[in-house]
């Protein structure tokens, strides 16, 4: 199976857009930020505002060249660098460490990389990198005094401490969000795959139809409810007649346009309990549910007949051909092993017969 699970086109365009978000959000957010500076004279950090807003603008080129770890590095080492430089210039009631927080499900969703098992080991180092700027920040903060501090920034300490928490919390969010979509679309392309690989193992490619190793399950658990409730049920094999006949006069390709036009026939005439599989080669068997061996032959006969009336067409050919049925049911046997052998030895008597004839 496919290693890769970000492969699916709406995974691989999302793991891309979202280091646009991430740069995006960055640089909307600074450019804000260098105003508000700008307007309460902020200096130290208005012209940390400025190499960040430049770092962005640097990370969306690195982007557009598909170099989207270096552009997150960057990305993160400036919001941890913003976050301590922000905390200490205008202190920590401000909320800028709430940032340091933000790193967590950023660095986790952005470094995490299903084929590299060390991606979570990086993320950690990260994690843990930030939390220790996160506390030495906080310390430095009730050690030193804010670098830049005025009654009128002292007066914007409510508002820009809810433009922080809100800005965190809805960027933590967006990246749990995304995180939740990547899991359920790797989910749906495991089921999807799960779905793929049940229909190789179950059916036989020429045919579509179910296989020999489907048919035996179905027809052990078959008897094994028979022995609890009696309820009948038959099976019926059947084999084309001279197709070797076929192969060597028309070709393989012919042949197997002939298998595949018996499958379709049994198909059709076969209800919606019975259960009908290739049993290998040139032979299918059929499971008829509910009912027992003088009907199944009767049923069989008429398979029998149909088949015989069939045309079918190969080219500029058209053909038909035969079958021989030998049909068993539950009740005249003491397993299931033993219910193949005697439709199988009918089989073989009606071969022995002349073919072309229900046994
Ligand atoms: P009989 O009436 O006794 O059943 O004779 P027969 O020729 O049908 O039986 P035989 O066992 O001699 O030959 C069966 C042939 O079926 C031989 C084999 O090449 C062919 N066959 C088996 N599987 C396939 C298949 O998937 N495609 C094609 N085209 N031929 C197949
Ligand atoms: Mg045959
Ligand atoms: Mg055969």
């Amino acid at each position: 199976m496919d290693s890769s699970f970000v492969e699916s086109r709406s995974l691989e365009a999302l793991s891309k857009f979202k280091f646009h978000i991430f740069t995006g959000i960055c640089l909307f957010m600074h450019i804000s930020l260098f105003v508000y500076c700008l307007l309460f004279s902020v200096i130290p950090l208005m012209i940390f505002n400025i190499g960040s807003i430049l770092c962005y603008v640097i990370c969306f080129a690195l982007l557009k060249k598909g170099k989207t770890e270096i552009s997150f590095y960057i990305g993160y080492i400036e919001i941890i660098l913003h976050a301590f430089a922000a905390t200490l210039i205008l202190g920590h009631s401000f909320g800028f460490s709430l940032y340091f927080l933000v790193t967590v499900p950023m660095v986790f969703n952005l470094l995490h990389d299903y084929n590299d098992k060390k991606s979570a080991r990086r993320s950690l180092i990260l994690v843990f990198l930030s939390f220790i700027l996160y506390t030495c920040s906080y310390a430095l903060s009730c050690i030193y005094e804010p670098i830049c501090h005025s009654d009128a920034i002292d007066k914007t300490v409510m508002f820009l401490f809810l433009v922080n928490s809100l800005s965190a919390f809805v960027i933590a969010s967006i990246f749990s969000l995304i995180f939740i979509y990547e899991a359920d679309e790797a989910m749906n392309k495991l089921y999807n795959k799960n779905k793929e690989l049940n229909v190789l193992a179950n059916r036989d490619t020429l045919t579509g139809l179910y296989n020999r190793r489907t048919m035996t399950e179905h027809v052990m658990k078959m008897y094994e409810d028979y022995e609890k409730s009696h309820s009948p049920f038959a099976l019926v094999i059947c084999d084309i007649d001279d197709f070797k006949k076929v192969n060597d006069s028309l070709g393989h390709d012919c042949g197997d346009v002939v298998l595949k036009e018996i499958a379709r026939v049994l198909t059709s005439l076969t209800r919606e309990n019975d259960f009908l599989c290739r049993w290998g080669g040139e032979e299918f068997l059929i499971l008829l549910n509910q009912i027992e061996r003088n009907t199944a032959k009767e049923i069989a006969e008429r398979f029998r007949a149909k088949i015989s009336e069939a045309e079918i067409r190969y080219k500029d050919t058209v053909l038909s051909v035969t079958m021989t049925f030998g049909v068993s049911d539950a009740r005249e046997s003491d397993s299931y092993e033993s219910m193949f052998r005697l439709a199988d030895n009918r089989l073989y008597e009606g071969k022995e017969n002349g073919k072309n004839q229900v046994v």
